[in-house]
């Protein structure tokens, strides 16, 4: 487009943008939230499930103290999505983050060398990544260290690279099966380069956060390999602990959460955790084992999430795909997830915040630009995370709309500057 051609069109889009502005909407598309039709999916949760016998297959009064590992049952049912055996799984509160949290509070502080005697502490963060983690790792002072996603997990050799050679690198965050927020799947190559990878620190661990093992929202279901086997396998059977929890499954704040990873770790975390807490929820546990039964009764319950969370991905696909079409292809790249929660927008460089600035002063919320980097620090300022789930499919096309103009907008506007 020639300079002239620019000018003329931002005029259009600069008076489609102020008749936004006059009427601004209340719409955000901010978290990765089910949205109620998903949430009345798990009523029958609380309304139908009849717990009859107050006893664990332990034998462990659920009304009473005690059981800090978790139900038997659901010892059991977690080790169907950890690929673990019961010695090897522990079922918590209602948080995975909790847990992941707790497992990091251990290392730094009370475990046996612990790293906060170090001088510094580091972690490699594959990104765009998951926020939280990020403000977890920054909270405890653990220096991020950002490491660059490739569609098929992180870039090993710099992954590599790094941990051979820094004793002060202590671990990673991954996020195997579709990522938040890039929506992708860990390749079984890198699974098998993080199990066997030389690392300078020799108690090197991978919190390996499988947030999304069931949430597919295809028929093509994506699986990541078996860490914690590949793990054993290579003699490296402590480097990874396993997190998931049925936050997206059931109902958000009132799921269940739990740890897999050798016998050895959990019994070390369960005994970090007995310094917090006498037992978890286990009428929460006894009634999510009652309700989610086994791996196939998930996965069906999973598909019924599919159904409502499908439309909203496509719906955003679709609007993407008619707006940047042709000559307007190079203003934005995005996602198209077989599951999870999120789609990843890849701007122009230098446009992402402007263009979640302009969405909020028009009553659009966005995650902020860039959170998916360490310290929100992305030197590109190109990434933007969509969460759609929440929205209803009327807003979502509004939002979707508004987006459109937006990013044009910007990118039209910094094209000229
Ligand atoms: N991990 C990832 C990657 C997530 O995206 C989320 C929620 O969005 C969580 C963990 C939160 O899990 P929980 O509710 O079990 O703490």
């Amino acid at each position: 487009m020639s300079n002239e051609e620019i000018s003329e069109r931002l005029e259009q889009l600069r008076s489609q943008y102020a008749l936004y502005k006059n009427r601004p909407f209340d719409i955000t598309i901010a978290r990765g939230i089910p949205s109620t039709d998903q949430l009345k999916l798990s009523e029958a949760l609380l309304n139908e499930t009849r717990i009859e016998n107050w006893y664990s297959e332990d034998e462990l009064d659920i009304r009473n103290y005690g059981g800090l590992f978790g139900l038997k049952e659901a010892r059991e049912l977690f080790g169907t999505l950890l690929n673990t055996q019961v010695e090897e799984t522990f079922v918590g509160g209602n948080s995975s983050l909790q847990l992941m949290y707790a497992t990091l509070v251990h290392f730094m502080y009370t475990a046996k060398d612990s790293w906060s005697k170090e001088e510094k502490v580091k972690f490699i963060c594959p990104s765009p990544g998951y926020d939280r983690h990020w403000f977890m790792l920054d909270h405890l002072g653990i220096e991020m260290i950002p490491v660059e996603l490739t569609g098929q997990g992180p870039d090993m050799e710099t992954v590599e690279k790094l941990v051979a050679q820094d004793p002060a690198i202590k671990g990673m965050f991954v996020v195997p099966t579709y990522n938040n927020p890039t929506g992708e799947t860990i390749s079984d190559k890198s699974v098998a380069r993080l199990a066997n990878m030389f690392t300078a620190y020799e108690d090197f661990i991978i919190l390996w956060d499988n947030a999304y093992v069931v949430h597919h929202l295809t028929d093509h279901k994506k699986e990541a390999a078996d860490l914690l086997k590949a793990c054993k396998e290579a003699g490296n059977e402590n480097r990874v602990i396993q997190y998931v929890s049925t936050s997206k499954m059931t109902l958000p704040g009132s799921g269940v959460a739990a740890m897999g990873a050798s016998e050895a770790r959990i019994n070390e975390l369960a005994l970090e955790f007995s310094k917090q807490i006498i037992s978890f929820d286990k009428i929460n546990q006894m009634r999510h084992v009652l309700f989610l039964k086994d791996r196939e009764t998930i996965e069906e319950h999973m598909e019924k999430h599919a159904e409502i969370l499908l439309p909203k991905f496509d719906w955003v696909d679709t609007i993407l795909s008619a707006y940047f079409s042709g000559d307007r292809s190079t203003f934005v790249q995005w996602t198209k997830p077989e599951g999870g929660y999120f789609i990843h927008l890849t701007t122009q460089d230098g446009c992402a915040t402007d263009i979640v600035e302009k969405m909020k002063a028009i009553g659009i919320e966005l995650t902020p630009a860039n959170a998916a980097y360490p310290y929100g620090i992305n030197p590109k300022d190109n990434s933007i995370r969509l969460a759609p789930s929440f929205a209803k499919l009327d807003d979502l096309e509004i939002a979707m709309e508004a987006l459109c103009t937006c990013i044009e907008l910007v990118s039209l506007e910094k094209s000229l500057t």
